[in-house]
Protein backbone atom coordinates (compact mmCIF):
# COMPACT_ATOMS: atom_id res chain seq x y z
CA UNK A 1 0.00 0.00 0.00
CA UNK A 2 1.46 3.54 -1.11
CA UNK A 3 1.58 6.08 1.90
CA UNK A 4 0.25 8.40 -0.04
CA UNK A 5 -2.78 8.27 -1.89
CA UNK A 6 -1.90 8.79 -5.59
CA UNK A 7 -3.43 12.10 -6.99
CA UNK A 8 -4.17 11.37 -10.53
CA UNK A 9 -3.20 14.19 -13.13
CA UNK A 10 -5.58 16.86 -14.96
CA UNK A 11 -5.82 16.32 -18.43
CA UNK A 12 -4.59 19.74 -19.87
CA UNK A 13 -8.31 21.59 -20.83
CA UNK A 14 -8.56 22.11 -24.23
CA UNK A 15 -7.28 25.53 -24.32
CA UNK A 16 -4.62 24.31 -22.71
CA UNK A 17 -3.75 21.60 -25.31
CA UNK A 18 -4.45 24.50 -28.05
CA UNK A 19 -1.67 26.49 -26.23
CA UNK A 20 0.79 23.96 -26.25
CA UNK A 21 0.21 22.72 -29.76
CA UNK A 22 0.21 26.42 -31.36
CA UNK A 23 3.75 27.06 -29.34
CA UNK A 24 5.22 23.86 -30.67
CA UNK A 25 4.35 24.45 -34.01
CA UNK A 26 5.66 28.21 -33.99
CA UNK A 27 8.48 27.26 -32.04
CA UNK A 28 9.15 23.41 -32.62
CA UNK A 29 10.16 20.57 -29.72
CA UNK A 30 13.93 20.92 -30.13
CA UNK A 31 15.26 22.53 -27.12
CA UNK A 32 17.91 24.99 -28.72
CA UNK A 33 16.28 25.80 -31.43
CA UNK A 34 13.19 26.91 -29.12
CA UNK A 35 15.13 28.59 -27.00
CA UNK A 36 16.46 30.46 -29.95
CA UNK A 37 12.89 31.24 -31.38
CA UNK A 38 11.44 32.49 -27.97
CA UNK A 39 14.59 34.73 -27.55
CA UNK A 40 13.84 35.74 -31.00
CA UNK A 41 9.54 36.18 -30.20
CA UNK A 42 10.73 38.47 -27.20
CA UNK A 43 12.96 40.52 -29.64
CA UNK A 44 9.69 40.71 -32.26
CA UNK A 45 7.66 42.44 -29.10
CA UNK A 46 10.30 44.73 -28.56
CA UNK A 47 10.19 46.14 -32.14
CA UNK A 48 6.20 46.21 -31.53
CA UNK A 49 6.41 48.21 -29.02
CA UNK A 50 8.87 50.70 -30.50
CA UNK A 51 6.46 50.56 -33.58
CA UNK A 52 3.93 51.51 -30.87
CA UNK A 53 5.61 54.79 -29.95
CA UNK A 54 6.10 55.41 -33.77
CA UNK A 55 3.03 55.35 -34.32
CA UNK A 56 2.11 57.72 -31.73
CA UNK A 57 4.43 60.24 -33.31
CA UNK A 58 2.39 59.64 -36.27
CA UNK A 59 -0.51 60.49 -34.12
CA UNK A 60 1.19 63.76 -32.43
CA UNK A 61 2.46 64.89 -35.43
CA UNK A 62 5.84 64.23 -34.84
CA UNK A 63 6.59 62.20 -37.82
CA UNK A 64 5.34 61.51 -41.40
CA UNK A 65 3.43 58.38 -41.84
CA UNK A 66 5.35 56.98 -44.92
CA UNK A 67 8.80 57.13 -43.50
CA UNK A 68 6.83 55.64 -40.18
CA UNK A 69 5.51 52.97 -42.41
CA UNK A 70 8.46 52.04 -44.37
CA UNK A 71 10.57 51.71 -41.01
CA UNK A 72 7.62 49.06 -39.10
CA UNK A 73 7.65 47.46 -41.99
CA UNK A 74 11.43 46.68 -43.09
CA UNK A 75 12.17 46.15 -39.00
CA UNK A 76 8.63 43.94 -39.03
CA UNK A 77 10.01 42.00 -42.97
CA UNK A 78 13.72 41.10 -41.19
CA UNK A 79 12.32 39.88 -38.21
CA UNK A 80 9.51 37.71 -40.60
CA UNK A 81 13.01 36.32 -42.35
CA UNK A 82 14.92 35.78 -39.49
CA UNK A 83 12.17 33.85 -38.11
CA UNK A 84 11.97 31.67 -41.33
CA UNK A 85 15.72 31.24 -41.51
CA UNK A 86 15.64 29.56 -37.98
CA UNK A 87 12.57 27.69 -38.50
CA UNK A 88 13.67 26.28 -41.75
CA UNK A 89 17.11 25.10 -39.85
CA UNK A 90 18.90 27.10 -42.81
CA UNK A 91 20.75 29.28 -40.41
CA UNK A 92 21.77 26.22 -38.37
CA UNK A 93 23.15 24.36 -42.09
CA UNK A 94 24.72 28.19 -42.64
CA UNK A 95 27.28 27.00 -40.58
CA UNK A 96 26.19 29.31 -36.93
CA UNK A 97 24.77 28.00 -33.93
CA UNK A 98 21.11 28.36 -33.58
CA UNK A 99 21.78 32.01 -32.42
CA UNK A 100 23.84 32.35 -35.62
CA UNK A 101 21.75 35.30 -36.91
CA UNK A 102 23.25 37.36 -33.73
CA UNK A 103 25.11 39.19 -36.14
CA UNK A 104 22.22 40.20 -38.74
CA UNK A 105 20.02 40.76 -35.86
CA UNK A 106 21.75 43.03 -34.00
CA UNK A 107 22.79 44.94 -37.25
CA UNK A 108 18.71 45.12 -38.44
CA UNK A 109 18.38 46.67 -34.75
CA UNK A 110 21.03 48.82 -35.31
CA UNK A 111 19.82 50.41 -38.87
CA UNK A 112 16.01 49.97 -37.14
CA UNK A 113 17.77 52.61 -34.27
CA UNK A 114 19.53 55.22 -36.72
CA UNK A 115 15.98 55.51 -38.91
CA UNK A 116 14.02 55.96 -35.74
CA UNK A 117 16.73 58.85 -35.29
CA UNK A 118 16.19 60.25 -38.18
CA UNK A 119 12.40 60.08 -38.72
CA UNK A 120 11.05 61.23 -34.96
CA UNK A 121 12.75 64.84 -34.80
CA UNK A 122 12.17 66.22 -31.78
CA UNK A 123 11.96 62.97 -29.92
CA UNK A 124 15.29 62.16 -31.37
CA UNK A 125 17.70 62.24 -28.22
CA UNK A 126 14.98 59.74 -26.67
CA UNK A 127 15.61 56.93 -29.20
CA UNK A 128 19.53 57.04 -27.76
CA UNK A 129 17.89 54.60 -25.35
CA UNK A 130 17.19 52.30 -28.09
CA UNK A 131 20.75 52.50 -28.67
CA UNK A 132 21.90 51.69 -24.79
CA UNK A 133 19.85 48.52 -24.87
CA UNK A 134 21.40 47.29 -27.99
CA UNK A 135 24.75 47.46 -26.29
CA UNK A 136 22.85 45.38 -23.09
CA UNK A 137 21.88 42.82 -25.59
CA UNK A 138 25.69 42.22 -26.53
CA UNK A 139 26.14 42.16 -22.44
CA UNK A 140 25.16 38.13 -22.81
CA UNK A 141 26.20 37.29 -26.51
CA UNK A 142 28.75 38.75 -27.99
CA UNK A 143 32.95 38.19 -26.99
CA UNK A 144 34.30 41.48 -25.49
CA UNK A 145 35.84 42.40 -29.00
CA UNK A 146 32.15 42.55 -30.73
CA UNK A 147 31.32 44.73 -28.58
CA UNK A 148 33.92 46.91 -28.98
CA UNK A 149 33.57 46.80 -32.40
CA UNK A 150 30.12 47.23 -31.99
CA UNK A 151 30.54 50.11 -29.68
CA UNK A 152 32.40 51.63 -32.36
CA UNK A 153 30.32 51.36 -35.38
CA UNK A 154 26.74 52.43 -33.59
CA UNK A 155 28.82 55.49 -32.51
CA UNK A 156 29.87 55.75 -36.24
CA UNK A 157 26.42 54.74 -37.18
CA UNK A 158 24.85 57.31 -34.98
CA UNK A 159 27.59 60.22 -36.22
CA UNK A 160 26.38 59.60 -40.22
CA UNK A 161 22.46 59.27 -38.99
CA UNK A 162 22.99 62.78 -37.48
CA UNK A 163 25.26 64.44 -40.02
CA UNK A 164 22.68 62.97 -43.11
CA UNK A 165 19.47 64.22 -40.68
CA UNK A 166 20.65 67.34 -40.54
CA UNK A 167 21.17 67.81 -44.21
CA UNK A 168 17.91 66.39 -45.07
CA UNK A 169 16.08 68.17 -42.45
CA UNK A 170 17.77 71.07 -41.07
CA UNK A 171 15.13 72.73 -39.46
CA UNK A 172 14.74 69.69 -36.91
CA UNK A 173 18.11 68.76 -36.60
CA UNK A 174 20.22 71.38 -35.06
CA UNK A 175 23.59 71.09 -35.75
CA UNK A 176 25.06 71.82 -31.89
CA UNK A 177 22.06 69.92 -30.88
CA UNK A 178 23.30 66.70 -32.97
CA UNK A 179 26.74 67.36 -31.51
CA UNK A 180 26.05 67.33 -27.71
CA UNK A 181 23.79 64.65 -28.27
CA UNK A 182 26.76 62.17 -30.16
CA UNK A 183 29.05 63.62 -27.13
CA UNK A 184 26.35 61.95 -24.73
CA UNK A 185 26.36 58.78 -26.25
CA UNK A 186 29.80 58.91 -26.87
CA UNK A 187 30.32 58.88 -23.14
CA UNK A 188 27.29 56.52 -22.15
CA UNK A 189 28.11 53.97 -25.48
CA UNK A 190 32.00 52.82 -24.25
CA UNK A 191 30.92 53.03 -20.53
CA UNK A 192 28.10 50.25 -21.48
CA UNK A 193 30.82 48.47 -23.42
CA UNK A 194 33.39 48.74 -21.08
CA UNK A 195 30.64 46.93 -18.78
CA UNK A 196 29.55 44.99 -21.67
CA UNK A 197 33.52 43.45 -21.66
CA UNK A 198 33.69 42.55 -17.96
CA UNK A 199 30.69 40.80 -18.11
CA UNK A 200 31.82 38.93 -21.54
CA UNK A 201 34.96 37.78 -20.55
CA UNK A 202 33.38 36.54 -16.84
CA UNK A 203 30.88 34.46 -19.20
CA UNK A 204 34.13 33.16 -21.23
CA UNK A 205 35.75 32.83 -17.51
CA UNK A 206 33.02 30.77 -16.81
CA UNK A 207 32.65 28.58 -19.73
CA UNK A 208 36.70 27.88 -20.18
CA UNK A 209 35.78 26.59 -15.85
CA UNK A 210 33.11 24.13 -17.16
CA UNK A 211 34.72 23.06 -20.00
CA UNK A 212 37.31 22.34 -17.36
CA UNK A 213 35.02 20.90 -15.45
CA UNK A 214 33.69 18.73 -17.51
CA UNK A 215 37.01 17.49 -18.96
CA UNK A 216 38.11 16.60 -15.31
CA UNK A 217 35.11 14.54 -15.13
CA UNK A 218 35.37 12.60 -17.95
CA UNK A 219 39.09 12.23 -16.94
CA UNK A 220 37.71 10.80 -13.68
CA UNK A 221 35.08 8.55 -15.01
CA UNK A 222 37.61 7.37 -17.36
CA UNK A 223 39.88 6.47 -14.76
CA UNK A 224 37.23 4.61 -12.84
CA UNK A 225 35.85 2.71 -15.28
CA UNK A 226 38.68 1.83 -17.75
CA UNK A 227 42.29 0.28 -17.08
CA UNK A 228 45.01 2.60 -17.38
CA UNK A 229 47.35 0.15 -19.75
CA UNK A 230 45.25 -1.20 -21.63
CA UNK A 231 42.05 0.88 -22.14
CA UNK A 232 39.59 -1.75 -21.33
CA UNK A 233 37.10 -1.80 -18.93
CA UNK A 234 39.16 -2.58 -15.50
CA UNK A 235 37.55 -5.05 -13.14
CA UNK A 236 35.36 -2.97 -11.16
CA UNK A 237 33.43 -1.48 -14.05
CA UNK A 238 33.18 -5.02 -15.52
CA UNK A 239 31.91 -6.60 -12.25
CA UNK A 240 28.98 -3.97 -12.31
CA UNK A 241 28.41 -4.05 -16.40
CA UNK A 242 28.18 -7.90 -15.70
CA UNK A 243 25.70 -8.04 -12.83
CA UNK A 244 23.45 -5.88 -14.61
CA UNK A 245 23.90 -8.08 -17.85
CA UNK A 246 23.04 -11.22 -15.43
CA UNK A 247 19.93 -9.10 -13.67
CA UNK A 248 18.39 -8.75 -17.51
CA UNK A 249 19.27 -12.73 -18.66
CA UNK A 250 17.25 -13.36 -15.63
CA UNK A 251 13.72 -11.86 -17.22
CA UNK A 252 14.36 -13.58 -20.51
CA UNK A 253 15.94 -16.73 -21.59
CA UNK A 254 18.62 -15.49 -24.66
CA UNK A 255 21.84 -17.15 -23.19
CA UNK A 256 24.67 -15.39 -21.47
CA UNK A 257 28.27 -16.68 -21.67
CA UNK A 258 31.86 -15.61 -19.63
CA UNK A 259 34.98 -16.30 -20.73
CA UNK A 260 38.23 -16.51 -18.75
CA UNK A 261 41.39 -15.58 -20.82
CA UNK A 262 45.04 -15.84 -19.74
CA UNK A 263 48.39 -15.18 -21.62
CA UNK A 264 50.44 -18.29 -21.87
CA UNK A 265 53.76 -18.01 -20.05
CA UNK A 266 53.86 -14.09 -20.21
CA UNK A 267 56.11 -14.23 -17.29
CA UNK A 268 58.54 -15.49 -19.92
CA UNK A 269 57.53 -12.64 -21.76
CA UNK A 270 59.33 -10.37 -19.20
CA UNK A 271 61.92 -12.29 -18.11
CA UNK A 272 63.23 -12.52 -21.63
CA UNK A 273 62.10 -9.13 -23.25
CA UNK A 274 61.42 -6.70 -20.53
CA UNK A 275 59.03 -5.36 -18.55
CA UNK A 276 58.28 -2.82 -21.30
CA UNK A 277 57.52 -5.43 -24.26
CA UNK A 278 55.42 -7.07 -21.63
CA UNK A 279 53.26 -4.04 -21.15
CA UNK A 280 52.64 -3.43 -24.88
CA UNK A 281 51.94 -7.23 -25.60
CA UNK A 282 49.12 -6.90 -22.88
CA UNK A 283 48.15 -3.82 -25.12
CA UNK A 284 48.25 -5.97 -28.08
CA UNK A 285 46.65 -8.77 -26.64
CA UNK A 286 44.13 -6.41 -25.22
CA UNK A 287 43.27 -4.90 -29.05
CA UNK A 288 43.17 -8.53 -30.47
CA UNK A 289 41.03 -9.29 -28.20
CA UNK A 290 38.78 -6.14 -28.89
CA UNK A 291 38.86 -6.60 -31.83
CA UNK A 292 37.62 -10.15 -32.51
CA UNK A 293 34.69 -9.79 -30.53
CA UNK A 294 31.41 -7.99 -31.51
CA UNK A 295 30.56 -4.70 -30.19
CA UNK A 296 27.98 -6.18 -27.91
CA UNK A 297 30.47 -8.04 -26.32
CA UNK A 298 32.13 -7.02 -23.27
CA UNK A 299 35.82 -7.24 -22.63
CA UNK A 300 37.71 -6.49 -19.61
CA UNK A 301 41.13 -6.41 -18.01
CA UNK A 302 40.36 -8.45 -14.58
CA UNK A 303 44.33 -8.61 -13.63
CA UNK A 304 48.04 -8.83 -14.54
CA UNK A 305 47.63 -10.82 -17.76
CA UNK A 306 44.25 -12.48 -17.47
CA UNK A 307 41.47 -10.53 -19.52
CA UNK A 308 36.97 -11.78 -18.97
CA UNK A 309 34.80 -11.11 -21.90
CA UNK A 310 31.50 -11.49 -21.30
CA UNK A 311 28.94 -12.49 -24.54
CA UNK A 312 25.17 -11.22 -24.29
CA UNK A 313 22.52 -12.88 -25.92
CA UNK A 314 25.20 -15.56 -27.22
CA UNK A 315 25.22 -19.27 -27.21
CA UNK A 316 28.14 -21.07 -26.21
CA UNK A 317 28.97 -22.27 -30.00
CA UNK A 318 29.03 -18.46 -31.02
CA UNK A 319 30.90 -17.02 -27.68
CA UNK A 320 33.49 -20.61 -28.85
CA UNK A 321 33.97 -19.07 -32.56
CA UNK A 322 34.90 -15.69 -31.25
CA UNK A 323 37.16 -17.21 -29.11
CA UNK A 324 38.61 -19.24 -32.20
CA UNK A 325 38.94 -15.79 -34.13
CA UNK A 326 40.68 -14.22 -31.82
CA UNK A 327 43.22 -17.40 -31.74
CA UNK A 328 43.57 -17.16 -35.72
CA UNK A 329 44.03 -13.16 -35.17
CA UNK A 330 47.00 -13.96 -32.69
CA UNK A 331 48.63 -16.04 -34.85
CA UNK A 332 48.47 -13.40 -37.96
CA UNK A 333 49.56 -10.68 -35.71
CA UNK A 334 53.25 -9.98 -35.75
CA UNK A 335 54.86 -8.68 -32.51
CA UNK A 336 58.76 -9.05 -34.20
CA UNK A 337 58.95 -5.69 -34.06
CA UNK A 338 59.09 -6.11 -30.02
CA UNK A 339 61.23 -9.65 -29.93
CA UNK A 340 62.07 -11.86 -33.02
CA UNK A 341 59.76 -14.86 -32.69
CA UNK A 342 57.40 -13.77 -30.45
CA UNK A 343 54.37 -15.49 -30.12
CA UNK A 344 51.55 -14.98 -27.89
CA UNK A 345 48.70 -17.35 -27.11
CA UNK A 346 46.40 -17.98 -24.59
CA UNK A 347 44.11 -20.50 -22.25
CA UNK A 348 40.69 -20.03 -21.57
CA UNK A 349 37.69 -20.72 -19.77
CA UNK A 350 34.42 -20.29 -21.37
CA UNK A 351 30.92 -21.18 -19.77
CA UNK A 352 27.51 -20.25 -19.83
CA UNK A 353 25.34 -18.68 -17.38
CA UNK A 354 22.84 -20.68 -15.63
CA UNK A 355 19.73 -19.52 -14.40
CA UNK A 356 19.99 -18.14 -10.97
CA UNK A 357 23.24 -18.44 -10.83
CA UNK A 358 25.21 -15.79 -8.61
CA UNK A 359 28.03 -13.79 -11.04
CA UNK A 360 30.72 -14.94 -8.16
CA UNK A 361 29.79 -18.38 -9.32
CA UNK A 362 30.00 -18.42 -12.96
CA UNK A 363 33.19 -16.30 -12.39
CA UNK A 364 34.33 -19.04 -10.29
CA UNK A 365 33.24 -21.66 -13.00
CA UNK A 366 35.22 -20.10 -15.55
CA UNK A 367 38.30 -19.84 -13.53
CA UNK A 368 38.26 -23.60 -12.96
CA UNK A 369 37.52 -24.32 -16.60
CA UNK A 370 40.35 -21.58 -17.37
CA UNK A 371 42.87 -23.59 -15.04
CA UNK A 372 41.74 -26.97 -17.04
CA UNK A 373 42.87 -25.48 -20.07
CA UNK A 374 46.17 -24.94 -18.49
CA UNK A 375 46.23 -28.01 -17.08
CA UNK A 376 45.41 -29.95 -20.51
CA UNK A 377 49.02 -28.52 -22.09
CA UNK A 378 47.78 -24.72 -22.46
CA UNK A 379 46.41 -22.55 -26.16
CA UNK A 380 43.15 -24.25 -25.96
CA UNK A 381 39.78 -23.26 -24.61
CA UNK A 382 37.67 -25.16 -21.76
CA UNK A 383 34.11 -25.30 -21.97
CA UNK A 384 34.07 -28.78 -19.90
CA UNK A 385 31.18 -27.42 -18.00
CA UNK A 386 28.73 -27.01 -20.75
CA UNK A 387 26.31 -28.94 -22.62
CA UNK A 388 28.73 -28.58 -25.65
CA UNK A 389 31.08 -31.06 -24.24
CA UNK A 390 28.82 -33.95 -26.44
CA UNK A 391 29.18 -31.71 -29.21
CA UNK A 392 32.23 -32.31 -31.40
CA UNK A 393 35.32 -30.32 -30.01
CA UNK A 394 36.81 -27.86 -32.41
CA UNK A 395 40.66 -28.87 -34.52
CA UNK A 396 43.45 -28.63 -31.02
CA UNK A 397 44.95 -25.15 -31.72
CA UNK A 398 48.68 -25.18 -32.62
CA UNK A 399 51.22 -26.00 -29.60
CA UNK A 400 52.18 -23.31 -27.65
CA UNK A 401 55.24 -21.18 -28.19
CA UNK A 402 58.34 -23.42 -27.77
CA UNK A 403 59.70 -23.40 -24.04
CA UNK A 404 63.35 -21.04 -24.12
CA UNK A 405 66.45 -22.89 -23.46
P1 LIG B 1 50.67 -19.29 -17.23
O1 LIG B 1 50.79 -19.79 -18.62
O2 LIG B 1 50.57 -20.38 -16.22
O3 LIG B 1 49.58 -18.29 -17.07
O4 LIG B 1 52.04 -18.57 -16.92
P2 LIG B 1 52.30 -17.03 -16.78
O5 LIG B 1 53.76 -16.80 -16.79
O6 LIG B 1 51.50 -16.30 -17.78
O7 LIG B 1 51.64 -16.71 -15.37
P3 LIG B 1 52.28 -16.16 -14.04
O8 LIG B 1 51.11 -15.95 -13.12
O9 LIG B 1 53.38 -17.02 -13.58
O10 LIG B 1 52.88 -14.76 -14.45
C1 LIG B 1 52.12 -13.68 -14.81
C2 LIG B 1 53.06 -12.54 -15.04
O11 LIG B 1 52.39 -11.40 -15.54
C3 LIG B 1 53.75 -12.10 -13.76
C4 LIG B 1 53.60 -10.63 -13.72
O12 LIG B 1 54.80 -9.95 -13.45
C5 LIG B 1 53.15 -10.29 -15.11
N1 LIG B 1 52.33 -9.11 -15.13
C6 LIG B 1 51.18 -8.86 -14.48
N2 LIG B 1 50.74 -7.64 -14.75
C7 LIG B 1 51.62 -7.08 -15.61
C8 LIG B 1 51.69 -5.80 -16.26
O13 LIG B 1 50.84 -4.93 -16.12
N3 LIG B 1 52.74 -5.60 -17.09
C9 LIG B 1 53.68 -6.53 -17.30
N4 LIG B 1 54.65 -6.27 -18.13
N5 LIG B 1 53.64 -7.73 -16.69
C10 LIG B 1 52.63 -8.01 -15.85
MG1 LIG C 1 47.50 -15.42 -14.70
MG1 LIG D 1 49.42 -16.42 -17.75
Amino acid sequence: MPMFPKIPRLAPSPAMHARRSLADLLLTQQPKLRFALAMWLISLCTYLLYSGILLYQVHLGFVRPTPAALCIAGALLANFGFYVAMRSGWSARLGGNQLGLGNAQLATGMVFMWANYAIVGPASGSTLIILASHMVYALFNLSARRVAVLAAVSLAGLALTMWLAHVLDPARYDPDLQIVGWLYACLVIPLIALLAQRVARMNDAIRTQSQKLADALARVQELATRDDLTRLYNRRHMMELMEMQLAQRERSSAPLCIALLDIDHFKRVNDLHGHHTGDEVLRRFAAETSGAMRSSDLVARWGGEEFIVMFPATPMAQAQTALLRLESRLLGANFNDLAADLRITFSAGLIEVRHGEALQACIERADRAMYRAKAAGRNRVDFADSSLLAQALPEPLPAAAPEPA
